[in-house]
């Protein structure tokens, strides 16, 4: 595991201290200096354009003007790039409140969920394929990845519920409607990418854009409050938990955590996340994902990542 996962286990003490916010630009903003200092960063260094905040089991890496941050070499797109200020690289407090926060002590997360359930959503169905590689199709990726992600969670004690279980179609909003069916439940919807480019590949994991930010997949800031931004918090630390166990299990290339407004994701009751497993157009990855041992590790990897973010979120300090 290394350190991959050990963000979920930082529970730096609260520090009684004020945020200084300032604005720029008609947004809000905390500095560099004040998030090393509210979150107990035992070093917090500066190198030009970097800033690099350093816990024993955890370092957070900032780039001035970057859409990104890295937490333990795990990529978080942002809302908002990283601005320079007076010498000071700042932070938008939607970034701080709705990705930094819940993933630096995702136990701060205000009322965490409890959970017994995971609806896992196998994408596609019959006459939609999704993507199309040179040995399979993702609905039939998607689906075998899911009932096997059914098993390995029944085996740690989870129940789980299946949005389809053999080649059938659901529209999103059927989909939608029957995981919010179940009250202490979880959402996993499982993916497989496509690229024009056959040397796109690597793993990426999408948490609901909180409100008033842009999606990675385009369009202006949303203003509207959307049912599934009422997990904000919990999106991100579930979508942290998957994708850097993930990441770390099977050394796939990390195209980070990144934020969309996905139908399927917008009108969630609970915490949810959407899964791509590696790319079917690309020829390495195409091989791998259509060999049933290499589905079966992915299976267990998010299985086990949703046991640790269980323990994560339920941890109280
Ligand atoms: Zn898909």
């Amino acid at each position: 595991m290394g350190g991959a996962l050990a963000l979920l286990a930082l529970l730096s003490p609260l520090r009684a201290k004020d945020w200084d916010i300032y604005t720029l630009g008609g947004r809000q903003y905390v500095s560099d200096e004040n998030v090393a200092k509210f979150y107990g960063f035992e070093r917090f260094a500066k190198q030009d354009d970097d800033r690099i905040f350093k816990h024993p089991s955890l370092i957070m890496t900032w780039k001035i003007g970057s859409e990104s941050i890295y937490v333990n070499n795990i990529k978080f797109n942002l809302s908002f790039p990283v601005v320079e200020n007076g010498g000071m690289a700042m932070l938008s407090t939607v970034d701080l409140a709705k990705l930094v926060d819940p993933v630096v002590r995702p136990s701060y997360i205000r009322k965490p969920i409890e959970f017994d359930t995971v609806v896992i959503d196998a994408g596609h169905g019959a006459h939609d394929t999704g993507a199309k590689g040179p040995y399979g199709r993702e609905k039939d990726y998607t689906l075998d990845t899911s009932l096997r992600l059914a098993k390995a969670l029944q085996a740690r004690g989870f129940k789980t519920v299946l949005t389809r279980s053999d080649d059938t179609f659901l529209t999103l909003s059927q989909r939608v409607e029957l995981a919010n069916r179940y009250k202490s439940a979880i959402f996993i919807s499982i993916h497989f990418n496509s690229s024009g480019a056959q040397t796109s590949n690597g793993i990426e994991t999408y948490a609901l854009a909180p409100q008033g930010t842009r999606s990675d997949m385009g369009g202006s800031p949303w203003n509207s409050p959307l049912t599934g931004n009422i997990s904000d918090a919990e999106n991100i630390a579930l979508a942290t938990a998957v994708h850097a166990h993930v990441i770390s299990d099977i050394k796939a290339v990390d195209r980070g955590i990144k934020r969309a407004r996905f139908n399927v994701l917008r009108g969630i009751n609970k915490p949810g996340i959407l899964f791509e497993g590696g790319f079917v157009t690309n020829p390495g990855e195409a091989k791998l994902i259509n060999d049933p041992a290499h589905r079966e590790r992915l299976a267990n990897s998010i299985a086990d990542a949703v046991v640790r973010f269980k323990t994560a979120v339920g941890k109280k300090k």
